[in-house]
């Protein structure tokens, strides 16, 4: 798994929890790891115990803190993959940044059993309460918090209508694609199954979805690299979807 070039970083070791202030998203927690789940060859699962977490809505995310033995801190943003309802444990999914010193530390050193701290649930802006018709569209790992929003739709056995466009470069590299079912449409950039076109999110994908007209519109949640923000964003207000019911994540 180890990138040509990249180095190891330093071995991370957890001091106590730290209170920053007393809003539940304020304060730093210990978050135990119990489960890696490979998902692609450069992407797995990270499930975590975090007995006080206050619980979030799908499409939060969370900020996450490693401590080296000398002192140095670093930390990043990463989406929750998990469902409101999984308490008392929540699931990060991680790609393989090249050179990534969080990623690189999770995907190389982490073991079950280690300790970080996570501070959220962050961000309402890009929550789905599962109250309204949602149109999820992501790629790469993008598709994250989607997943934390389809997850909560069959949980609760929701019937508000969802639909996911998911961009994936080939079939090995979609996340998820086993827990897949009629909401999902995937998008093959490089290489797709027999009988699948290969190519970029178009019109082609986005009209379809747009004609379908649910009571009270659809509320458009877009995640990916900025670029993939863009152009994702840009057909739908093409397809005539409102710009004040487009909300967007970016990774970049
Ligand atoms: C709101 C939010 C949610 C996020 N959720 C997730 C998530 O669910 N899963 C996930 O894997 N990531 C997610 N990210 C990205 C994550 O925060 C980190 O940026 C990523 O893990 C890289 O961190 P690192 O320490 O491994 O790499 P760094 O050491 O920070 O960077 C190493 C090198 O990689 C480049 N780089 C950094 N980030 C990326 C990237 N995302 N893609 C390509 N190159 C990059 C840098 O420019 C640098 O050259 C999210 C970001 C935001 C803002």
């Amino acid at each position: 798994m180890t990138a040509p070039g990249f180095t190891p970083p330093t071995r991370f070791a957890v001091p106590g929890r730290i209170a920053v202030s007393s809003g539940a998203a304020a304060l730093w927690q210990t978050a135990t790891l119990t489960e890696i789940r490979r998902e692609t060859a450069r992407v797995a699962t990270f499930r975590f115990a975090v007995p006080g977490w206050a619980g979030h809505l799908p499409g939060q995310h969370l900020m996450l803190r490693l401590t080296a033995e000398d002192g140095y801190r670093t930390q990043r943003h990463y989406s929750l993959a998990s469902p409101p309802d999984d308490t008392g444990h929540i699931e990060l999914t991680l790609d393989h940044v090249e050179g990534g010193e969080v990623s690189g530390w999770f995907h190389t050193e982490a073991r079950p059993g280690d300790e970080v701290e996570v501070r959220g649930p962050l961000s309402g802006f890009f929550a789905w309460p599962g109250d309204r018709p949602a149109l999820l569209i992501g790629a790469g790992s993008g598709v994250v918090p989607l997943m934390s929003m389809i997850r909560h739709h069959r949980v609760r056995g929701l019937d508000v209508p969802l639909r996911l466009l998911v961009s994936a470069r080939a079939p090995e590299e979609l996340l998820y694609a086993r827990e897949y079912g009629t909401e999902t449409t995937p998008v093959f950039t490089r290489r797709a199954p027999e009988g699948v076109p290969v190519g970029r999110l178009s019109a082609a994908h986005v009209a379809p979805l747009l004609a379908e007209r649910p009571a009270g519109g659809w509320e458009a949640y877009v995640c990916g690299s900025n670029a993939f923000a863009e152009h994702a964003s840009r057909l739908l207000v093409q397809a005539g979807q409102p710009v004040d019911h487009i909300r967007i994540e970016r990774f970049g």
